[in-house]
């Protein structure tokens, strides 16, 4: 089976060059700022070159990933907001089938079987897909492989794609510091916080324990109290913190499946009932106005 895996991020290419290697022969899409790293691609055959375009210009990318699809089985991609974006576009354009955030992969009788968590993380779903297809694979599932380096390499150049977008636009996000994804120790704040003002609670922890505030979805969705990118969840970023403080959520399964990877979980809800104490290490039945002050000023003592 032809294979191809395209990341923006190269650091993450190892782990989809891994879960095509287990069903096919890798080749690794390169744009014009990732072909310098080249060297440390391990385990695909063949890397195919893009010179002309940038992985930061997505409209291109589209139209080059449509290309140089159509001569593959299958398309890996990782499961970040930019690469699904991808994936749901060239799925579209050529009217292939596609399953996100998919935990393993074989090939079998001709068609893709992909196992994916469903019903909010709560079981697992395994699918057929037929081939030609495309997947997103979720992130830490797949071990980079340690293989040999890349054996051929092939230039190819966009030609006669017409452009169906075009960026007008482009606005710096503002930043957070550390990214959720990669911290050691995280606050996650849920809707027990009844005002806006009011997280500088949580922010007075996360300063004290040099950790990086999260939340629920409600909070960066529906209250737009927090940026997009701190929300948590299978919906959200997926976190692995040494230390998780859960302040004020109730842990819906949609939260608690971005969460499980933590090493220690502490849960702060004025609920005993509330599911999220289930998935505790440790559990505070506090109202949170009361504890977090407390916890604060015993924390900076
Ligand atoms: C398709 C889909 C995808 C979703 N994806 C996500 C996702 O990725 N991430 C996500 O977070 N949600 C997601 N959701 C939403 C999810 O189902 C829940 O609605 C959400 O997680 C609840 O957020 P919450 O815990 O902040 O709010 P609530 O469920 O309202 O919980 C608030 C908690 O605060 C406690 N509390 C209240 N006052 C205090 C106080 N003074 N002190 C201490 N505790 C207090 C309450 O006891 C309660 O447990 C998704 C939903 C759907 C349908």
């Amino acid at each position: 089976m032809r294979v191809l895996v395209f990341s923006h991020y190269l650091d993450l290419a190892g782990e989809l060059i891994s879960a095509g290697m287990g069903v096919g022969e890798v080749s690794l899409l390169l744009t014009s700022d990732q072909k310098d790293k080249l060297a440390q691609v391990r385990g695909a055959r063949r890397a195919i070159v893009c010179d002309s375009i940038s992985s930061d210009d997505q409209a291109a990318l589209i139209d080059l990933l449509t290309e140089v699809t159509r001569d593959h089985d299958l398309l890996v991609l990782s499961s970040d907001k930019r690469a699904r974006e991808l994936a749901g576009q060239v799925a579209q354009m050529l009217e292939r089938p596609i399953a996100t955030e998919v935990s393993s992969m074989r090939s079998e009788e001709g068609k893709l079987v992909v196992e994916r968590m469903t019903l909010g993380g709560k079981a697992i779903a395994v699918e057929e897909l037929p081939l030609p297809a495309i997947v997103t694979v979720q992130k830490g599932k797949f071990k980079p492989p340690e293989g040999p380096s890349v054996q051929e390499v092939v230039e190819v150049k966009l030609g006669g794609a017409t452009r169906r977008y075009e960026v007008v636009e482009r606005r710096a996000k503002p930043k957070l510091g550390i990214p959720l994804d990669k911290a050691e120790v995280v606050i996650a704040v849920g809707r027990g916080f009844r005002r806006k003002e009011d997280l500088k609670l949580a922010y007075e922890l996360a300063e004290t324990l040099g950790g990086v505030v999260g939340c629920t979805r409600p909070l960066a969705a529906d209250l737009k109290w927090m940026p997009e990118e701190s929300w948590i969840g299978i919906s959200g970023v997926r976190i692995s913190p040494k230390l998780l403080l859960v302040i004020g959520a109730s842990g819906q399964q949609q939260f608690s499946a971005g969460i499980m990877d933590s090493k220690v979980i502490v849960a702060i809800n004025n609920d005993p009932q509330a599911p999220i104490f289930e998935n505790s290490d440790y559990g505070v039945v506090r109202d949170l106005y009361e504890f977090l002050p407390a916890l604060v000023e015993r924390l900076r003592r």
